[in-house]
């Protein structure tokens, strides 16, 4: 662990349909198509509030552990940006929708110090290149996208931790419906100091990886700073993803300067009983649950578990799969599938598996219908291809089709043909063991199950 102070403010998209004061779509190919009087802050449009929104915050908020407010309202922030028609964003400053909660990462508690609700502005896409011919476009069908944001308390030591909190953060955003590995946009404003110096902020670093990396670079700007000599000075900076380095941009601005006064156009949000209690029954089993429940109701091993629950439609498809068999399931998943995944950088999201195609693949490996060797080949065309094993594996004639006796008879023969492997292999020599086994195979044109030569092997001895 490094001596970083970090804190951590977090926006991920809530994917409703429509925005969160407007029933503009969220979601258009063209720029400033998906607009209105009420997003481009037209005099006199009101805002009104997407219900929706509030459950999708209410839900992250007990997620994180945080108690809910059953009465919280929205406020302007003020600042003049062309990304900001109104001249001001419509948040939450003095009562958030919960506060006081904590994420637990290996055992040390991070407190959220709150989730609230916001708007997001609209994005400037800079044309031009750089100088005097460069100019700004800017696209309003950003403007008014729900956003929740989550800050933590300045409770994390290193980039690294910082990291792994994220990694949780977004499990469990997953987990509830609002966030797609791979595909949906993070922002983060990361605080950092080295204890005893000042708090520098690092503003607007886009997505997962760049927050380590922006946390990582500053960490060490300030250190080389520290041991020269120099002073800390609280400041913003921005990040650069490409030189992976950050940059000044100003001198910090407080709350003050932003004005914050409350939207009398929106009126107070309560959240009653009912409310809440309809919220909680819908509260999925959450990433760390799910976890422990694989341990004990399929004897899944602790780190396999944790992979497992790493993602919810992965969580999904391992038990779907379970009821067949869940060591096998727990294998094929856990580590060959996800293997194959990282090997070729594809999400699970990206490609075309389904339960129902790797529930086929378990049942055929179960029954011993399949080589080791086949059904990896089987997963990785799964993955790249969208085709499912079974149908691969009938395409190709690689399925078990041989009789018991027939698979016997092979065994025997090799093991007539090749006596001095045999008898080393009775006594407990492992190369003589798959020296037998690949001749088997090759008399049995791949059409075997590794383990089943292996049984009827062992019972020869
Ligand atoms: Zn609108
Ligand atoms: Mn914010």
């Amino acid at each position: 662990m490094g001596n970083a102070i970090i804190g951590l403010e977090v926006h991920s998209q809530l994917n409703t349909e429509s925005k969160l004061f407007c029933s503009c779509p969220t979601t258009a190919s063209e720029p400033n198509t998906a607009v209105c009087p009420t997003c481009c802050g037209f005099p006199g449009a009101k805002p009104v509030l997407n219900k929706k929104d509030v459950d999708y915050a209410i839900m992250v908020a007990l997620a994180l552990n945080c108690k809910i407010n059953n009465e919280f309202f929205f406020s302007r922030k003020t600042y003049f940006y062309p990304d900001l028609a109104k001249n001001f964003q419509i948040t939450q400053y003095e009562i958030p929708v919960g506060q006081n909660g904590f994420v637990e990462i290996e055992g040390r508690q991070i407190r959220i110090r709150r989730v609230h609700l916001e708007e997001d502005p609209a994005s400037l896409v800079h044309e031009g290149g750089m100088g005097a011919s460069s100019y700004s476009l800017v696209d309003y069908n950003r403007s008014g996208v729900p956003l929740v944001e989550v800050v933590t308390e300045p409770d994390l030591e290193s980039p690294q931790e910082a990291r792994k909190f994220l990694d949780a953060l977004l499990t469990t955003l997953n987990y509830i419906g609002v966030y797609s590995h791979g595909e949906s946009v993070l922002k983060a404003d990361c605080n950092i100091s080295i204890k005893g110096g000042a708090r520098v902020e690092v503003k607007n670093v886009t997505g997962f990886r760049a927050v380590e990396d922006a946390l990582e670079a500053e960490f060490e700007r300030q250190k080389k700073e520290v041991a020269g000599g120099s002073k800390m000075v609280q400041h913003t900076r921005g990040f650069d993803a490409e030189t992976k380095s950050t940059y000044e941009m100003r001198t910090k601005e407080s709350d003050d300067d932003y004005g914050y006064v409350s939207d009398t156009d929106l009126v107070k949000t309560h959240v009653d009983e009912a409310w809440l209690a309809g919220i909680m029954k819908r509260m999925p089993e959450l990433a760390d649950a799910k976890a422990k429940r694989f341990e004990k109701q399929y004897g899944v091993k602790g780190y396999d578990a944790k992979v497992l629950s790493s993602s919810k439609v992965l969580a999904d498809i391992f038990e779907d799969c379970a009821k067949i068999d869940a060591v096998i399931a727990a294998r094929l998943v856990s580590r060959e599938l996800l293997g194959i995944l990282n090997h070729n950088k594809l999400s699970l999201t990206e490609t075309k598996i389904n339960s129902g195609g790797i529930s086929g693949l378990v049942s055929l490996v179960k029954n011993a219908k399949v080589s080791e060797r086949n059904a990896k080949e089987s997963l990785i065309r799964y993955a790249l291809e969208g085709i499912a094993p079974k149908e691969f594996l009938e395409k190709n004639e690689m399925l078990i089709d041989v009789s018991l006796g027939e698979l016997e008879r092979a065994v025997k023969e090799a093991a007539a043909e090749n006596k001095d492997a045999f008898s080393e292999f009775a006594s407990g020599n492992t190369k003589s063991l798959n020296f037998l086994i690949g001749i088997v195979m090759r008399k049995m044109k791949g059409k075997a199950d590794a383990r089943q030569i292996q049984k009827i092997l062992g019972e020869m001895k």
